[in-house]
């Protein structure tokens, strides 16, 4: 072995590499709400409550009636990439159906702020179990009594990373951040009971009872939800591509913003955005849209897993398909015959 040399390349401590990393995962508070509002929903819940105070910066609760877990998992919950959800790669190549499946949500995000999860497992009898993780550490685990599910409370979020919590931007905009995950999530999920509450006011909450319609009135309010009309293409209704289906709800082309914001757009269950999706219901519409006005849209495609890649990196929202060409002109084809169907375009405009 040769004598050890001098060199200015060092091994970063645990702690930085920690750091570095929960940078990566949890950029601002409304990735680290996706995190939680996705294990909620993957442990099944009925109901999830998000509560931030000053865009959660502060405080971000996410509470949910899941099936919770006992102290042994509640411990595991928070190690360096601990999952319930998958055992291999094998599992990820036949595809995911969890939201989740890194294991280093929870990790990360406790090594950046403090969290406090509170959890009891479905039907059991015990009080539950309160678990404290801070920077990275736990520092109490203590019996206390918890309702049913899982609440975990973010609290000072880059309390420890002083750099990023100043590129943090205003209050205002941090929350929209977060209002747009939780819209995203409670349009996906009717049938799960989603609320969203910011410094004590609530912004909306679904009953999840209903149809995506019932969610949309919820979530964007009376107006919004009357000017909506659904978009139902499969099969040989659409022109030939990868989409099997295309389903959802689009707002009549008066019912607009300046923003794409309230364009919700989905593959395979995940919320995701595509150019190709969204240009193919721009297209749609057509000069029916004044120049950059954008509508309401929830619109949910259905995909065979091998003609996009959703699993790689579920941070990333942006997906590319194999055919992009197709994929925007199924696209298209749907919103346009709904749009025509309900009388909304003065002409079909000539497209090449
Ligand atoms: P992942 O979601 O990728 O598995 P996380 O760090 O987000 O990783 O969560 C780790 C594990 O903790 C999950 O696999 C799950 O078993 C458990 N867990 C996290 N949040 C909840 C919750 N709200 N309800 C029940 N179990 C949860
Ligand atoms: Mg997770």
């Amino acid at each position: 072995d040769e004598p050890p040399q001098e060199t200015e390349i060092r091994q970063l401590d645990e702690d930085t590499v920690a750091r570095i990393a929960a940078g990566e995962v949890v950029e601002r508070p409304a990735s680290a709400v996706k995190e939680l509002v996705e294990n909620s929903l993957d442990a099944d819940a009925d109901s999830v409550d998000v509560t931030v105070e000053e865009g959660g910066t502060e405080l971000i609760r996410v509470a949910d009636d899941g099936r919770g877990m006992g102290e042994a998992d509640v411990r595991a919950a928070v190690r360096e990439h601990t999952t319930s959800k998958i055992d291999g790669l094998e599992d990820l190549e036949s595809g995911v159906a969890t939201l989740g499946f890194r294991g280093e949500a929870l990790h990360t995000i406790g090594s950046v702020s403090r969290v406090t999860i509170c959890s009891r497992p479905r039907g059991d009898a015990g009080a539950g179990t309160e678990l404290v993780y801070e920077g990275g550490e736990v520092t109490g685990v203590e019996p206390t009594g918890c309702p049913e599910g899982t609440i975990v409370e973010v609290e000072d979020l880059f309390y420890n990373t002083p750099a990023r919590r100043k590129f943090l931007k205003t209050t205002a905009t941090e929350f929209a951040h977060v209002n747009r995950v939780v819209t995203r999530y409670a349009l996906a999920n009717p049938d799960v009971a989603v609320s969203l509450t910011h410094d004590g006011r609530e912004v909306f909450a679904t009953t999840g009872q209903g149809d995506l319609q019932a969610a949309v009135m919820a979530v964007y309010g009376r107006e919004v939800a009357s000017a909506m009309i659904p978009v139902e293409a499969e099969g040989d209704d659409l022109p030939p591509g990868p989409l099997e289906s295309v389903s959802g709800l689009v707002s009549h082309p008066e019912t607009n913003r300046s923003s794409p914001e309230y364009l919700a757009t989905y593959v395979n269950g995940r919320a995701v955005t595509a150019d190709a999706v969204r240009e193919g219901i721009m297209g749609a519409y057509g000069a029916q849209l004044g120049g950059d006005r954008y509508p309401f849209v929830t619109l949910f495609l259905e995909v065979p897993g091998e003609a996009v890649d959703v699993n790689v990196h579920p941070r990333k929202r942006e997906v590319r398909f194999d055919d992009d060409d197709s994929v925007r002109r199924q696209v298209d084809a749907a919103v346009e015959s709904a749009l025509l169907e309900h009388g909304l375009l003065r002409s079909r405009a000539p497209r090449g």
